[in-house]
């Protein structure tokens, strides 16, 4: 009879660091707006090491200056488009251009990086058994013709006009999205996100949030865009971060509209900032460009139900707290 082998001895480095139960999170599009907030809040828990994936086509190794060397931190430039072998618990899938001007820049990789991407993260949390979290858009919802939206509204989207490689792109994302979750049981998660802004926005990204603020720094006209009575909602950066976060650590897939209802004509936007940053700029109509949705405002019954979210920063209180980012990266100090 051949003698039993002892049992293992407990490896010595069973108590070392390599064996915490620390949580894994990878945030694509890490290094843009949303996500380096995002990531700033996610590095404040101490159980979670944070893996940054993206190819800065619109963001900056800058948003995550503080984090960079940190030890549970980790930045790597990657593509989503590409195939991504990594270990981790959480995903959270941001990378795609938001704002119009670079999503029609090159508008197949655009649709590129939202299809196959999405694939390619969704991959990965079927080979790891990860939960993943997609950030869609109320551009879903298209040019709607249910006010405001709720998350059953289908939509009313163009699929062939210049938009519609990031509408119909994240159409098909939240598509995949459903499909892993039916046929691969992946855990999943669906935000819709609606107009936000806060903080290291691209100064020049074409938004007009951003525009207008720095328009107003700058001194020049602001250009709203005609007729100026279409509107949009929007929700600071810190609200939206709050919502992400709690859905992806409850328990409904969504969709969910995360947003802020307060809705605003662009005129009112235009003399909202003028009133609040500089009085003597003069406002600017300028053409439009084509399928701009009219009107837009989330329906958050869900978001209040199901998560307990509702946005807390009003627009005249988070404009504030953006013109001193922008007054800062633009060199133009407030007068006494
Ligand atoms: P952003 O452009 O600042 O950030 C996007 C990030 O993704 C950038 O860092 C960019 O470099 C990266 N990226 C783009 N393509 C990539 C690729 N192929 N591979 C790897 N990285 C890539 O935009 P944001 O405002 O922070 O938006 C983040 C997410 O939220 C996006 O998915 C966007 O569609 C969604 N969203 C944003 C808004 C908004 O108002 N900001 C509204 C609706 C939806
Ligand atoms: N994938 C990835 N990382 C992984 C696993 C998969 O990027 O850890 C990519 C993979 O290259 C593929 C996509 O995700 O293109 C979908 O993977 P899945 O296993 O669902 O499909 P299949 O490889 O069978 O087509
Ligand atoms: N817009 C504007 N002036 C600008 C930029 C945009 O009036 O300098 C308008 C644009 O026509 C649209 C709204 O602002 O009606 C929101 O545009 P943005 O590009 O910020 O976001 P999205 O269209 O994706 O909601």
């Amino acid at each position: 009879q051949t003698p039993k082998k002892p049992p293992p001895s407990p490896s010595p480095l069973r108590n070392s660091k390599f064996f915490q139960s620390n949580m894994r999170i990878l945030v694509t599009g890490g290094a843009g707006f949303i996500g380096s907030h995002l990531v700033d809040r996610l590095m404040e828990n101490e159980k979670n090491e944070v893996i940054v994936a993206d190819n800065y086509f619109t963001g900056s190794k800058d948003n995550l200056r503080k984090w960079i060397g940190h030890p549970r931190f980790e930045l790597i430039r990657h593509d989503v488009t590409e195939p991504l072998l990594i270990e981790v618990d959480k995903i959270y899938h941001l990378a795609c251009p938001a704002s119009p001007i670079f999503y029609k820049h090159n508008p197949v990789k655009t649709i590129k990086t939202n299809v196959i991407g999405t694939l390619n993260m969704l991959g990965l949390a079927k080979r790891v058994g990860a939960r993943i979290l997609l950030t869609s858009t109320s551009e879903v919802y298209g040019d709607p013709l249910e006010h405001p939206q709720p998350e059953s509204y289908w939509g009313n989207v163009n699929p062939i006009g210049v938009r519609s490689c990031y509408d119909e792109g994240k159409r098909v994302a939240e598509t995949l999205m459903f499909d892993y979750h039916r046929q691969h049981g992946i855990e999943i998660r669906i935000a819709r996100i609606f107009n936000t802004y806060g903080p290291r926005m691209n100064i020049d990204d074409g938004r007009v949030v951003s525009n207008f603020i720095a328009q107003a720094l700058r001194g020049e006209p602001l250009t709203v865009q005609a007729p100026g009575t279409q509107t949009r909602s929007f929700c600071y950066v810190s609200d939206m971060v709050d919502g992400l976060i709690r859905l992806m650590e409850g328990e409904n897939t969504g969709p969910i509209n995360i947003g802020n209802p307060g809705e605003f004509t662009m005129l009112e936007l235009a003399e909202t900032v003028k009133e609040l940053i500089n009085p003597e700029v003069d406002i600017k109509m300028v053409e439009n460009t084509p399928d701009d949705p009219r009107q837009r405002k989330p329906d958050i019954t869900k978001a209040k139900e199901l998560l307990g979210w509702e946005p807390k920063i009003k627009l005249r209180d988070g404009l504030p707290l953006m013109e001193e980012d922008f007054r800062l990266r633009l060199g133009v100090p407030k007068k006494k």
